[in-house]
């Protein structure tokens, strides 16, 4: 039996993302970068949002908002909530805001109802998580665990600024970031909540599902290099095509990763040199993201990939650059807390169903400071990072239930353990 204030909260939870939603560097679709104009509207709105529900807000120096729910005792020590703010490129409206909002506005009614819970309730808005602007993961996150790395501060975004000049601009201060890091002592857990971005629930037919971990993750960048020639006079036996070799490295690799239950590889991107249709490709770059819950199996997968893009480069007399440029661990979720969440499911009436991500998440990176939780909610189609993604109020009603109960067993928890 759902709460009245539940139903209200969900449709104004649903009316906020509607909001959010509008405040895009694009005038059609939701495009949202780290210390972008928007960005800063959308901080404004969560920061009197964040008032509202009885929170002490602030900034931190690489940017994340930060609102706290105080318990009385000023020594206590905090839960994290959170999620991320940015967007990628033509957006969905849920992926992220959902996961701040959500907990929000749980927080709000526990203001409203005066309860006091004994530690503090930190509920933090991370400002990158999609790496659009300067093609990095978890700078927000990075920085609350303290592996904010100084190098970062030095990448550029397309538009010559640098990460530097852009906290700067947007009120932090690079030099101050290291300051902001949470000590493990002082923190208790993280959760997150998070639209599922698979089919799974639906395909269930649950509204909500606990993660058990998170992919690992390797992303590759590689390069086929061969010879550029006229397109009308090189005849095919002596070409060095680029393009060909790339074509048959991406078939292999959608072929071994078909054969390897749960794992999942795709190239998303391809560049051709110099990209001119009378001229043969005279090398191509290409991505590859390679993920698995299991950390061995992904690298026997990426080594079986490594070998076959060398062996297609023999045959077809090409060059093959190959570079790691990004690379992390499965991430387990903390087995008591996920158990807090499975008990929160079953008492909001709803049967819980354990599921791994595929994708990666802040909770990712703050596993490396505290135990992690992740709850995802069901999303149409398994659709996301894109337009059509799409949540309905009945489902967030049941995800705002959960974050509740599962707040009232940590606090009971706390209260009888500490
Ligand atoms: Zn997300």
């Amino acid at each position: 039996m759902i709460a009245t204030w539940i139903d209200q909260a969900a449709h104004v939870l649903m009316s906020r993302i509607d909001t959010l939603a509008t405040l895009s560097e694009e005038p059609d679709g939701l495009t949202r970068s780290a210390y972008s104009p928007p960005m800063r509207h959308v901080h404004d709105l969560l920061t009197a949002w964040m008032h509202y529900a009885g929170m002490h807000v602030w900034r931190d120096n690489v940017g994340n908002l930060i609102g706290r729910y105080p318990s009385r005792n000023p020594q206590a020590r905090a839960f994290l909530f959170g999620s991320h703010l940015d967007t990628v490129r033509n957006a969905g409206k849920y992926d992220g805001p959902l996961g701040v909002l959500g907990p929000l506005l749980c927080i709000e009614q526990l203001h409203h109802q005066g309860v006091e819970l004994p530690f503090h309730l930190d509920l933090i808005a991370f400002i990158d998580e999609e790496g659009l602007r300067f093609h990095t993961a978890y700078l927000g996150s990075q920085a609350v665990t303290g592996h904010f790395k100084r190098e970062y501060l030095n990448l550029v975004d397309d538009d010559g600024i640098t990460l530097a000049e852009a906290i700067r601009e947007f009120g932090g201060d690079p030099a101050a970031i290291a300051l902001d890091r949470r000590e493990p002592a002082d923190v208790l857990g993280y959760c997150e909540v998070h639209i599922e971005q698979g089919p799974v629930l639906e395909a269930k037919n649950l509204p909500v599902g606990v993660v058990t971990s998170i992919a690992g993750q390797t992303r590759i960048a590689l390069t086929f290099g061969g010879m550029a020639g006229h397109a009308g006079t090189v005849p095919m036996q002596m070409r060095r095509d680029a393009l060909c070799g790339a074509a048959e490295f991406v078939l292999a690799v959608e072929a071994y990763t078909r054969q390897s239950p749960d794992m999942v590889a795709t190239v998303g991107k391809l560049q051709t040199e110099p990209g001119v249709s009378n001229v043969i490709p005279g090398s191509v770059t290409l991505s590859l993201d390679v993920r698995h819950h299991d950390n061995d199996q992904r690298q026997v997968v990426c080594q079986l990939l490594l070998e076959r893009a060398q062996h297609i480069c023999t045959t077809r007399r090409l060059k093959l650059d190959w570079t790691v440029v990004h690379q992390n661990p499965a991430t387990p979720c903390t087995l008591a807390l996920s158990h807090l969440l499975e008990r929160a499911v079953s008492e909001a009436g709803y049967r819980p169903h354990f599921l791994p991500s595929g994708a990666g998440h802040d909770a990712v990176a703050m596993a490396q400071l505290t135990g992690i939780a992740m709850l995802f909610v069901r999303c149409k189609d398994g659709i996301s990072h894109h337009p059509d993604e799409s949540v309905t109020v009945e489902d967030v009603s049941v995800a705002l239930d959960v974050v509740d109960r599962f707040i009232g067993l940590l606090a009971n928890h706390y209260r009888t353990h500490e």
